[in-house]
């Protein structure tokens, strides 16, 4: 008899990222699609990885991860945000922010659990919570501005409603959450069992002076709450895949049961290598005015094409709409440009689940001048 089995996540096919990626290859385009960065990472932090292979550091370390890399992070939060964690309770490094979101979930998700997640998502939040039985409850954020609707959270909230899931700064929008967002999330969970994901993989990836209001800041939300970060999105270093969650014990305690049977332990050279690295902080500080930096260059170059941008304060991407351009579905006119003018987006319906499509395109300007300025010859063809 031949195998088969029922999949356990029927509708979903490969990632956009992938495809994308692929379409790029394949047709000489330039790939601003899936977020990475096309220029170098930092030297210095390759020799500290490299040094400490030389050094033997070569095996497994606890599963919890590097103790000196979780001292550091420690010290890294109570001087950003002013908070305590406890480096041996509250932080697990992990091979990646998409891993954590995973563990997460899967540490306290139950059948027929409801969790809030606002759409456009990263297309892996969706998936993580079905494959563990658990239902995602959609509320679209606003456009033009992507910010949340409080008043459609709280119609949303149910008895079964688990866990809210937030993601600032924000993919694919560029929004970030602003104090009253933090005020009414506060108000949402209080007094109810609600658990919080907050992903802030891109922390440091904020423009405009805009503080980063991470919910490491606020002690009454930490303590129902996973953080989850990436040491990618900060160093450039996106292939290392490698992050970390920050919880209050209890949570992480269930966090760890998983994640040890699942991963056990990250690999140890790059752990001791961005111990030493993250002393050096004007490293992630710069890390906005760099961006900004390219954020700005790119939407300059843009206003040379018919694309109508959308703002974005934070992440590496920005939103354009092309109603001026083209009628087209987003995942058309994204397959059709990469093929016929060598460049690669990633159409927005696929941030969600029922694949709203808005005539929006999201683009990442993490790219070298060179690249952005070829990207944009083209673009300012069609
Ligand atoms: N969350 C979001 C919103 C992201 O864009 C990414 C980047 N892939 C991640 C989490 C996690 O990144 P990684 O798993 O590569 O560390
Ligand atoms: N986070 C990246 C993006 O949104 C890609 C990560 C991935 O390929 N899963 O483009």
């Amino acid at each position: 008899m031949s195998p088969s089995i029922q999949s356990k996540l029927p509708y979903v096919g490969t990632t956009i990222f992938t495809v994308m990626s692929a379409l790029a290859t394949e047709h000489g385009a330039v790939n601003l699609g899936q977020g990475f960065p096309d220029y170098p990472m930092s030297e210095e932090l390759i020799g500290m990885v490299t040094d400490a292979m030389k050094n033997g550091f070569n095996q497994y370390v606890p599963m919890q991860g590097l103790s000196i890399l979780r001292e550091v992070l420690a010290e890294k939060v109570q001087n950003l945000y002013g908070t305590v964690v406890n480096p041996g309770s509250d932080i697990t490094i992990t091979p990646g922010g998409t891993y954590a979101i995973y563990t997460a979930l899967t540490a306290v998700l139950r059948p027929g659990d409801e969790v809030i997640v606002f759409e456009p998502a990263y297309d892996s939040y969706i998936p993580s919570v079905e494959i563990n039985g658990a239902r995602a409850v959609q509320v679209d954020l606003e456009n033009p501005e992507y910010k949340i609707n409080w008043d459609l959270v709280r119609e949303k909230i149910t008895p079964k409603t688990r866990m809210i899931m937030l993601n600032s700064p924000n993919n694919p929008t560029g929004a970030v959450l602003s104090a009253d967002d933090i005020q009414q999330l506060r108000s949402v969970v209080r007094d109810s069992p609600i658990l919080i994901l907050s992903d802030e993989v891109y922390e440091h990836l904020i423009f405009d002076n805009i503080p980063h209001l991470s919910i490491l800041r606020y002690p009454d939300l930490l303590e129902r709450s996973f953080i989850c970060f990436s040491f990618g999105k900060v160093y450039h270093c996106t292939g290392w895949k490698l992050g970390y969650c920050i919880s209050s014990p209890d949570l992480m305690k269930e966090f760890r049961k998983i994640h040890q049977f699942n991963c056990f332990s990250c690999n140890s050279p790059f752990q001791v290598g961005l111990s030493k690295f993250l002393l050096k902080k004007d490293s992630y500080l710069s890390l906005g005015s760099f961006m900004q930096e390219k954020r700005d260059y790119f939407q300059q170059l843009m206003q040379q094409t018919k694309f109508t941008p959308i703002p974005s304060h934070g992440s590496y991407f920005q939103l354009y709409a092309y109603h001026r351009l083209s009628e087209e579905a987003d995942k058309d006119f994204a397959i059709r440009i990469t093929k016929e003018y060598g460049v690669a987006g990633i159409p927005v319906s696929a941030f969600y689940q029922s694949g709203k499509d808005q005539k929006v395109i999201r683009f990442c300007f993490a790219k070298k001048k060179e690249t952005l300025e070829t990207a944009v010859v083209r673009l300012s063809r069609i």
